[in-house]
């Protein structure tokens, strides 16, 4: 027998905290995320100033980058900043309002645990409130819209960015998001597909921010090869190699005998024959522009400028793959299989200093399949906050072309789908009933944060949007204007967001909360010691 023993499972020093304890630790440390984020939701959010090891800062109200650049310790607290990871990489947008709704759902789930309602039953509450939520916003509270409707679209993307930075610049900013999802999304079957990696976002900060352009090609971040080479070829013929212009040095290494000194003239000659066959097949297919993904011999760029030919080398691939798309040119993978069927069209390449760099732009393509844009902007903080808009934009614009439904923003869906869950909680039944309860209440955070973030008072907001969404004369879009408080017609306002936004949102919020509460033992191991100092390989 045992008899008392105290059986060691686990290594000496590992910390475990169970039941109970474990559950309200971790809901502390999620919501302690969540609130940090909420000052920051809505466009009268503020924004956070943040500044990393190294000193660097960074000014955002980008709720991903905030957790990002934020060093979270706790392993609930990282579990939050999970979900607004993954709220950005499937909708770009949206991920303030995850996680503070997650936070929202789990101090909710406190009271129904005061309550003694077991997580697993919370747990099933959630679930079945998601589920019936994701119904109401495709059957209810969302609105059609259809590819071409120009202003839904462009109203999505000024709302996507109406938080950040850019205020100043955003209908233009806006367009320019449009148009380049609008040239690179195409129809597959009765769908409509559009991938925004197929928009190149580049930066260089200079000029202002009204310079950011969109460019119907691609900007290469190369000069061209040789200073003789052409800065600008007007009806530009493009070949693009994903092979070298070189001639291979053998893997092993070989010796050549030679006899006399005409033979290596010979050697050198052969050489020499090779490198201009090269450029002979390539003027020979009509090219005057060559783009490769691998190197190009110094005496190949030489004959090259010398046939006016502009070559880049050394490409990304991704880059090479997107000027086919622009260009319609084919990737062709020795030079000696280029056809002029495989050359692409641009009306024009040239290289032009953009700051402190050299860049090759390839502009005027007819029917770019990929585009570029160029940010522009007096420093790097503003490039990177009108980047990280524009990336909430493209994405935006992107999910209203390819799901065609877009939902109220300001908090209407949000209140519209909390007074539509009230309503249906009864037919739940048991205490999952309580939970559904509880998620409808949390997703009132939504138009309160919005409220309160714009100065005014929530609680009367929150009784005026119950009311605008309830009884006779109810309206589904009915949300926080910021301009007075008062329950407006979102539509009206033209504050509207893609339903995969919200239904994403929603969604992670709900998995992220179900897994903090069923967690109720961690376990963690002893931490290793930090480096001594002086000890560590890299210092000095
Ligand atoms: P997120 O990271 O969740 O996108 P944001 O700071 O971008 O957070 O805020 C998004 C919220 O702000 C959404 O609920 C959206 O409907 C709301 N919103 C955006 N523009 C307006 C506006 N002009 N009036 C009211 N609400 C707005
Ligand atoms: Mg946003």
């Amino acid at each position: 027998m045992l008899q008392g023993t105290p059986i060691l499972v686990l290594k000496e020093g590992t910390e475990r905290e169970r039941g109970k304890g474990a559950t309200s630790n971790n809901i502390a440390a999620a919501r302690a995320v969540a609130d940090a984020v909420r000052s920051t939701l809505g466009p009268r959010g503020m924004d956070k100033m943040l500044v990393d090891s190294m000193g660097d800062i960074t000014i955002t109200n980008d709720g991903v980058t905030i957790l990002k650049e934020v060093d979270v310790e706790h392993p609930a607290a990282k579990m939050i900043v999970e979900v607004a990871k993954t709220q950005d990489q499937q909708c770009g947008d949206g991920t303030t309002t995850a996680v503070v709704l997650a936070g929202e759902l789990l101090k909710r789930s406190e009271s129904l645990l005061e309550q003694n309602v077991h997580p697993t039953v919370i747990v099933r509450g959630f679930q079945q409130a998601v589920q019936e939520a994701q119904r109401l916003l495709e059957t209810e509270i969302g609105t059609p819209v259809k590819p071409d409707d120009e202003a839904v679209l462009l109203d999505c993307a000024t709302t996507a960015m109406g938080s950040k930075g850019v205020f100043g610049s955003r209908d233009e900013l806006a367009k320019i998001a449009v148009q380049a999802v609008q040239k690179i999304s195409e129809k597959r079957g009765d769908r409509i597909v559009a991938d925004v990696d197929q928009i190149k976002v580049g930066k260089r900060h200079g000029g202002t921010i009204s310079d950011t352009e969109l460019i119907a090609g691609i900007i290469l971040d190369k000069e061209r090869g040789h200073p003789r080479m052409p800065t600008e070829v007007a009806g530009a013929k493009i070949a693009l190699l994903n092979s070298s212009l070189e001639i291979k040095k053998t893997e092993i290494e070989s010796k050549i005998n030679i006899k006399n000194p005409s033979q290596i003239q010979n050697f050198l000659d052969e050489e020499d024959k090779t490198f201009r066959k090269m450029v002979e097949t390539i003027k020979a297919s009509g090219a005057n522009v060559v783009v490769s993904q691998k190197g190009i011999d110094d005496v190949v760029l030489h004959y090259l400028a010398k046939e006016g030919i502009y070559a880049v080398k050394q490409v990304k691939e991704s880059d090479l793959q997107k000027l086919a798309r622009a260009t319609g040119a084919k990737i062709v993978t020795g030079y000696k299989d280029l056809t002029p069927s495989d050359l692409g069209t641009a009306a024009k390449v040239d290289e032009r200093k953009v700051g402190d760099d050299d860049m090759t732009f390839v502009t005027g393509c007819s029917n770019p399949r990929s585009v570029s844009i160029l940010i522009r902007g007096g420093t790097e903080h503003v490039t990177q906050e009108v980047e990280r808009s524009l990336n909430d934009a493209l994405k935006v614009v992107s999910s209203v072309l390819e799901d065609g439904v877009v939902c109220p923003g300001g908090g209407a869906t949000e209140i519209d789908l909390a007074v539509k869950l009230r309503k249906w909680a009864p037919s739940v039944g048991g205490r999952e009933q309580l939970a559904v309860e509880a998620f409808a209440q949390a997703l009132e955070v939504v138009p309160w944060a919005l409220s309160e973030n714009g100065g005014y008072d929530s609680i009367n907001t929150l009784i005026e949007l119950r009311r605008g969404h309830d009884g006779a004369g109810a309206n589904k879009n009915v949300g926080v204007n910021l301009a007075d408080g008062k329950a407006t017609d979102m539509w009206k306002l033209h504050v509207v967001e893609p339903l995969r936004v919200k239904r994403q949102a929603l969604s992670s919020a709900a998995e992220v909360a179900a897994m903090v509460l069923r967690i109720d033992d961690v376990i963690a191991s002893k931490k290793s010691a930090p480096p001594t100092p002086g000890a560590g390989g890299h210092d000095h």
